[in-house]
């Protein structure tokens, strides 16, 4: 299968702007595939970014038959333009697809359409230090048909904008709330596929967090509400006595981040233990408050390493490291950017 490449005229073509700010600015072009059943995959090309024409009874717009994935594209120091694992995420789509009851896309082709993406609209990959160019892959059901029951029809597509440094200010720790009620996801459930449900069920609770005053909910597991489970849209690392490094098992219901993997792979090479596991929340907080967890973080594409300075449970505070970013954080933030943008070898052969 090949892709039909409908691009804008030279002069047509925009750039990355002095100014941005994530997810609102979008890049000139866009790829596009669409499923019918019988046919398959088909009509593929890379066109001018522009909106979709949907029929108003296009199941995904009722029933939420949606998928999608995020990653992003580096500007080296030479120019060149480096991808991080974009078969493993292609890999996690489709893993979403078939929860979703969605058709799987060729991974091989969904990369060779990334790559030939960025490369029409490299003009939009911003060359400032940690800034980046934020690709969101995305499949929805077009059938018109309000009858519940898999589509028949499908849109694949790509589309990608200028996503500034995450810290701008310096490398900031945030503040975590344990969600006492809430949950994000249970065993059995979808939490494990990137399906824009499990969002759109989480902003309630991420307004309640920031009315109180913290930045991002810690969710625990749905059946006794006892084990950890992420930190927001990122998976989360715990530190103990600066040296080993814990997160939660995969549980069916955790979204198995390809930065949570990286850093269970980096991290080792650098000398840490690492070790994934059953969390219990009130050993967590006791090993915060005896000082045995030395540091937290969040871990995911969009910040690399999100340092935790401050985690609250049934209204009280626990500090971190006195509020401050931890070495174990720093270090595996810097390594992991240095790979990804190609300051630093590549032993595991993510980039492309
Ligand atoms: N958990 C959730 C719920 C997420 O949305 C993400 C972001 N994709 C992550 C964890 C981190 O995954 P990754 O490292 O692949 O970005």
């Amino acid at each position: 299968m090949t892709i039909q490449i409908n691009a804008l005229p030279e002069a047509e073509r925009g750039r990355c702007p002095e100014t941005y700010s994530f997810g609102t600015g979008f890049a000139d072009h866009m790829f596009t595939q669409v499923y019918d059943e019988g046919r398959g995959w088909h009509d593929a090309q890379i066109c001018p970014f522009g909106n979709f024409s949907l029929h108003p009874a296009a199941a995904v717009l009722h029933y939420s038959q949606e998928i999608f994935e995020g990653l992003k594209a580096y500007r080296r120091k030479d120019g060149g333009i480096n991808l991080f694992r974009p078969e493993a995420n292609a890999a996690r789509f489709n893993r979403s697809a078939q929860r979703m009851v969605m058709p799987e896309v060729d991974a091989g082709f969904h990369v060779e359409a990334l790559k030939q993406l960025v490369a029409l609209d490299q003009a939009w990959v911003p060359g400032d230090a940690g800034a980046s160019l934020y690709i969101r892959p995305a499949m929805i059901a077009t059938t018109p048909k309000l009858g519940l029951g898999a589509a028949a029809s499908y849109l694949h597509f790509v589309i990608t904008g200028p996503a500034g440094p995450y810290y701008p200010q310096g490398f900031n720790p945030v503040s975590v709330y344990v969600s006492d009620e809430m949950r994000r996801a249970v065993k059995g459930g979808v939490g494990e596929a990137k399906t824009g449900g499990n969002y759109a069920a989480s902003l309630y609770v991420s307004e309640e967090v920031a009315r109180k005053g913290y930045t991002q909910v810690l969710w625990l597991d749905a059946i006794e509400g006892r084990y950890v489970e992420e930190v927001g849209a990122m998976n989360i690392c715990f530190v103990y006595d600066g040296s080993l490094i814990r997160t939660p098992a995969l549980s069916g219901s955790i979204l198995p981040g390809i930065t949570r993997d990286s850093l269970l792979k980096l991290a080792p090479t650098l000398g840490y233990e690492v070790e994934e596991a059953r969390l219990d929340i009130n050993e967590v907080m006791a090993d915060i408050a005896s000082g045995r967890i030395t540091e937290v973080f969040g871990c995911g594409t969009a910040a690399v390493v999100s340092p935790v300075g401050l985690m609250a449970m049934k209204g009280r505070d626990y500090e971190i490291n006195g509020g401050q970013t931890g070495p174990v954080a720093r270090r595996l933030f810097d390594e992991l950017m240095a790979i990804q943008y190609g300051d630093a070898e590549d032993p595991f052969g993510w980039v492309t």
